[in-house]
């Protein structure tokens, strides 16, 4: 409903007032008009009281129409019943008195109705575009909020199911503002299909994002499921001239009232949470309910953010070198760089946590160059110190290996460093194939044919089988600490580092252990021939004086 910008409470004492004030003007209309005799004196001007009906006439209209501007729905339903009345009663009074004396009032009646008609007509339709999403034709958040307002006044139970699509971003980035609107208004369209008067309403809420609110008994999750079925499937041959045939992936969030929240913002914010939850778990469940530990995990995730985005700009971000050695005669194999975030106060912040988060956003595009300008610079002196036998590692993110302008910016690195590109080592994760596999497959050749080394970090972690490595243009596989951890007890863990080991000798890979801490697994993995070993056993990540040192040392021990 149209709202007149006094809040609710004003405008019922407003219109309350307008609604005493033409009651009160329509019993003095009828007083004047069964006094026409009765004279009123200003100055030395004597007036007949009829000459006021007029006045009093207009003003009756002029409040209907005021009332119709506060609140046009019930604005409109008084003056029509109001003027209908009058209309009715004066024409009782010409029909039986002959009181053609009524007439203006008649005239002045209809005209109040048809103002108030045209004026009404004008506010709905703008009620409407105000409340309406102009693209797609749903409900839009203003619109949404109303609804659950009044669902919320009215004590009625509700769940708010949200649904992010997460690569609509890419649709637009690559195929332009048109297919992303023609793929928006499909969504829109499956959505629509859903809604169900009184049980299910649809809303888009901005970008790529839509919500819908569900009463009464129905199940949120298989609801959310059923959607996100619907717009997952492949948005194809849709209007306008486009064909376009794109799956897109969709998570979403769930809030509930009155379990989760009270008000209309909490429920869309904790909605938007659960989304953000359902985001950041990388597919392990694409739906969450909201609970007050993912609002606690939500805000420390929002001060990582900060925290990152203030190091970045007063450099409270430095670099530790954890060395990597052949397992045959501990000859140092060269340093995996590792990123130190100590706040002013001192308190650490591990990239354990923080780098996930960022992760998530265009942030870590940030972090990564930082860190690599950084590293390269620091590094140099390393590689110098031995001779330029040994490899620096760093770790690069999935985003970035599979961005088109990320060899570029590495090769502008190593020039303005002067760092040979034989001894940097790009570390990725399984993950950055996931997401444009392509790109990251030309990205990871074009940096091998400038000489640079790829490794694959965490590897027996992800969802990639041995195989699917087998094509990809890899030079060093890293086994992930959880498969070592407890390699001596777990025989299968033991039989699948052993595979991890042949199959990538096979595939002309050298391959290294990380978090390797005792000499039990050290072993192990020597008799499995495992060719190099990062861990605690040999040495923790150093600080760069350490590392230099170490270079310095190996270098006069050859
Ligand atoms: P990662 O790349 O797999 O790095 C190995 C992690 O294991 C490091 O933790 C390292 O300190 C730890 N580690 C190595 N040997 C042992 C061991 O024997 N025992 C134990 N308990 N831990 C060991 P860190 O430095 O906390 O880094 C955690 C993760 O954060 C890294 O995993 C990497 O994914 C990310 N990360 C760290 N630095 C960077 C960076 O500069 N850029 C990006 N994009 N990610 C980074
Ligand atoms: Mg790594
Ligand atoms: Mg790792």
């Amino acid at each position: 409903m149209l709202r007149f910008h006094a809040g609710r409470k004003k405008r019922i004492v407003l219109i309350v007032i307008a609604v005493i004030l033409t009651m009160v003007l329509a019993l003095l209309s009828r007083y004047v008009e069964s006094h026409r005799d009765l004279q009123f004196g200003i100055g030395r001007i004597i007036l007949p009281a009829s000459s006021f009906l007029g006045v009093v006439q207009a003003m009756k209209g002029l409040l209907c129409i005021i009332i119709c501007v506060l609140d046009y729905k019930r604005g409109r339903i008084l003056t029509y019943v109001y003027m209908g009345c009058s209309i009715f009663f004066m024409l009782i009074g010409i029909i039986s008195k002959g009181e053609m004396s009524s007439l203006p009032g008649i005239y002045n009646s209809i005209i109040s109705i048809i103002s108030v008609a045209i004026i009404s007509t004008g506010l709905a339709k703008a009620d409407k575009r105000a409340v309406t999403d102009f693209l797609t034709g749903l409900k839009n958040r203003r619109g949404f909020s109303d609804l659950l307002e009044k669902a919320i006044r009215e004590k009625k139970p509700f769940h708010v199911v949200y649904f992010e699509i997460e690569n609509f971003r890419t649709i637009n980035d690559n195929l332009g503002h048109k297919y992303g609107d023609v793929a928006l208004k499909a969504v829109a369209e499956k959505l629509k299909e859903k809604e169900d008067d009184d049980k299910v309403y649809v809303s888009r809420i901005g970008g790529a994002e839509f919500a819908a609110v569900v009463f009464g008994k129905i199940d949120p999750k298989p609801f959310a499921e059923c959607i996100m079925e619907r717009i997952g499937t492949s948005v194809t041959n849709v209007d306008e001239g486009f064909d376009i045939n794109i799956a897109l992936s969709v998570y979403s969030g769930i809030s509930s009232f009155p379990k989760d929240a009270d008000n209309t913002d909490d429920l869309l914010k904790y909605a938007d949470i659960a989304v953000y939850n359902a985001r950041i778990q990388n597919n392990k469940e694409r739906i969450c309910f909201f609970n007050s530990d993912m609002k606690d995990r939500f805000f420390r995730q929002i001060e990582l953010e900060k925290i990152v985005k203030e190091s970045l700009a007063r450099d409270y971000f430095y670099l530790v070198y954890q060395p990597q050695f052949k397992i045959e005669g501990k000859k140092l194999r060269g340093f995996e760089t590792l990123l130190r975030l100590k706040q002013p106060d001192g308190t650490m912040v591990s990239p354990g946590e923080f780098i996930p988060v960022v992760e998530k956003s265009e942030l870590i595009l940030k972090v990564d160059s930082y860190v690599l300008r950084r590293a390269l610079k620091e590094a140099k002196n390393l590689v110098d110190s031995t001779d330029g036998d040994i490899v620096v590692s760093v770790n690069v993110s999935a985003k970035n290996i599979s961005s088109p302008g990320f060899v570029e910016e590495v090769k502008s690195v190593l020039a303005a460093t002067s760092f040979p590109p034989q001894c940097l080592e790009i570390e990725i994760t399984e993950y950055s194939f996931a997401e444009s596999r392509e790109i990251t497959i030309e990205n990871v050749k074009r940096l091998r044919e400038l000489g640079i080394q790829i490794a694959l970090d965490d590897f027996g972690t992800g969802y990639t089988s041995l195989s699917q490595v087998m094509h990809l243009p890899i030079s060093l596989l890293k086994i992930d600490k959880s498969l070592i951890d407890d390699i001596e007890n777990n025989k299968m863990n033991k039989e699948f580092v052993d595979a991890i080991i042949y199959m990538g000798h096979l595939m002309e890979c050298e391959v290294i252990s990380e978090g390797v801490e005792s000499n039990e697994q050290l072993k192990l993995l020597k008799d499995h021939e495992c060719d190099f070993v990062q861990g605690y056993v040999w040495s923790k990540p150093l600080e760069y004086d350490s590392a230099l040192e170490l270079c310095k040392n190996q270098t006069a021990m050859a």
